[in-house]
């Protein structure tokens, strides 16, 4: 048995006054490209895990949850089946291989601003992405997905929003609003939906959450929050869903699990029907802080983390 003090240990700030601890096994990647820093690091319970900026974006071990949480929803809940999807961001290309399970999915696109995080992630995470680079569905992009929405006239029928966090100076701030939302919306088919990781859902940490799902209101005729316990991050994890058409929180476990079935190529590890039924009942103190936020993003009003 190793003692704890034997390890090196990668200390996340989870907000300004609680962190969690992981033990590193060893560092494969320290480095700063133009946009953040970058670590990828093997931690001794969750395998390898990318840290960005400070914040764990996703682990071996438990990836397979975040990710499955943030795509099948969506996928699931579009007017017929998913032909196009484009993922915002997504850097190991874990989101990417969720949407190319389904054999209805003829093209793929995928924006990241940063190649040099996508570069290490295909060197380093092969267990995460699982070829989906190489995937001739798959168009991979670098550039300002904002940029890429405002010029492309191209509709998808799904989209998801796999950023990081909005922190300051740091390459997503605005992709976090109103005005960003908006174009998302318009860039969808009319049966199409949007999924996003929305931030954490911890008590008196709701204020992110609650926002984002205030906003996409503004937009969206069906916003429906969801969320998952993600172990590595130490906390629940808040995603929401957007839809022009279904609303997911109709749509019964039966009918997901024949959904799945029908659409899906393999076996899903977390999402089914039951795991569906769950995520979407969100409790009582979420429904209230949901109820009581009257806060829209906008572009001249951002959010940012600190
Ligand atoms: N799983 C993650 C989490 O927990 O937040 C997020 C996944 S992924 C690593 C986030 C990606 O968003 C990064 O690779 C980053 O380069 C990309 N990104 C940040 N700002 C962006 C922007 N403006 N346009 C496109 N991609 C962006």
């Amino acid at each position: 048995m190793i003692s704890p003090q034997s390890y090196k240990w990668f200390f996340e700030t989870t907000t300004a006054v609680e962190g969690h601890m992981h033990a590193v096994v060893r560092t494969l990647v320290e480095t700063q490209t133009k946009f953040q820093h970058v670590e990828i690091m093997v931690t001794a319970d969750y395998g390898k895990a990318l840290v960005l900026d400070g914040r764990i974006q996703s682990s071996q071990a438990d990836e397979f949850i975040y990710h499955e949480a943030l795509v099948h929803p969506g996928l699931l809940a579009t007017e017929g089946p998913p032909r196009s999807a484009l993922v915002i961001g997504g850097g190991e290309g874990a989101t990417l291989r969720e949407i190319l399970r389904y054999p209805s999915i003829e093209r793929a696109v995928m924006v990241d601003i940063d190649g040099e995080v996508v570069d290490l992630c295909k060197q380093h995470l092969p267990e995460m992405h699982q070829g989906a680079f190489e995937d001739r569905r798959t168009e991979l992009r670098h550039e300002d997905a904002r940029a890429y929405l405002e010029k492309t006239a191209e509709r998808f029928d799904f989209i998801t929003v796999d950023l990081v966090e909005p922190l300051e100076a740091g390459p997503a701030c605005l992709l976090f609003t109103r005005e960003f939302y908006s174009l998302v919306r318009d860039r969808l088919t009319p049966g199409g939906t949007m999924t996003m990781q929305a931030g954490m859902t911890k008590v008196g940490e709701l204020g992110f959450y609650t926002a984002i799902h205030r906003t996409l209101r503004e937009v969206f005729p069906v916003v429906a929050g969801y969320q998952t316990y993600v172990s590595c991050f130490g906390t629940p994890w808040g995603f929401i869903l957007a839809s022009k058409k279904i609303d997911p929180c109709r749509q019964l476990a039966p009918a997901v699990d024949a959904l799945v079935a029908e659409r899906l190529k393999g076996t899903l590890g977390y999402w089914d029907g039951t795991t569906h039924q769950h995520a979407f009942a969100l409790p009582k103190h979420v429904r209230k802080a949901l109820g009581e936020q009257t806060r829209i993003v906008t572009d001249a009003h951002p959010l940012i983390l600190t």
